[in-house]
């Protein structure tokens, strides 16, 4: 479902991500965790397109993501195009970025009527099926300030699934949030992922990684250290950096 090969980012002479490779099968959760400053989320604004990649290469679902292929050389994407490969993935922050003159039921209706021009009553039942599923359909008509951080993000995932994206992205969903809010979303995420869901989640919650994730990969400095099974990595991790990390987060 996604192939990131040989993927290097630069900001200027800064060398961000130098050489990431990642793979997530169809269905599966890949968790990824490491330092602040490894570049967990410029990889997933790589995937998302909303930065350019300075070499290597992505595809989602098979299309290579942000050029076209042609002769062997990569051409950009026109604007039109790039949006069309981002409305196929979904992306949640940290913060949770909801409109805040929106009630949740409209923050969720939002893309599907103005991006994807679906009807009003269609929109407003899928949304308000989607509120159901992350636990708020008690709150549908409330403003954003009217409901807690997890409440909030929990409107923010429904309001990415609205758009029916193939692909999601987590970058640090729970790590906002007050300690006692942060399970509601978790079990959100969970539910999503039992549901056959490709999620890429950079978290640092390693009883997600443990319980949920199907691969968990530790970036630092730009590289990933290792990857593999999450309780194999966590139990018995090979690199000296990633024993650091864990013994830091567990
Ligand atoms: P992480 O998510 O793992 O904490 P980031 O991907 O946010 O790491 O950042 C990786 C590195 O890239 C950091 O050193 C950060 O300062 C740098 N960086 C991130 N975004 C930009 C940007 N827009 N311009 C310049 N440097 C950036
Ligand atoms: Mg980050």
């Amino acid at each position: 479902m996604v192939r990131i090969e040989g993927l290097h980012k630069y900001y200027g002479q800064h060398h961000v991500l130098r050489g990431i490779d990642l793979t997530v099968k169809q269905g599966e959760v890949s968790v990824v965790i490491g330092p602040s400053g490894s570049g967990k989320s410029t990889m997933l604004r790589c995937i998302n397109l909303l930065e350019t990649i300075s070499a290597g290469r992505i595809s989602v679902d098979g299309q290579l993501i942000g050029y076209r292929e042609v002769n062997g050389r990569l051409h950009d994407l026109k604007k039109k195009e790039i949006a069309a490969q981002r409305r196929e993935i979904g992306m949640v922050f940290q913060r949770f970025n909801l409109f805040p003159h929106k009630t949740a039921l409209q923050n969720v209706m939002e893309a599907p009527t103005q991006v994807k021009r679906k009807g009003e009553d269609f929109a407003r039942t899928q949304a308000l099926e989607l509120l159901d599923r992350v636990g708020l359909a008690q709150r549908a008509n409330h403003y954003p300030a009217q409901l807690s951080g997890g409440q909030q993000q929990r409107v923010a995932i429904a309001r990415a699934l609205a758009m029916e994206p193939g692909l999601m992205l987590f970058d640090e969903p729970t790590s906002a949030l007050d300690p006692e809010l942060v399970g509601d979303v978790l079990n959100v995420m969970k539910d999503l992922a039992k549901s056959g869901m490709t999620m890429i989640v950079v978290t640092h919650e390693i009883g997600f990684a443990r319980e949920v994730g199907d691969t968990l990969t530790f970036m630092d400095g730009g590289v990933v250290v290792e990857s593999g099974d999450p309780r194999e990595i966590i139990a018995n991790p090979q690199h000296d950096r990633t024993k650091e990390f864990l013994s830091r987060v567990l």
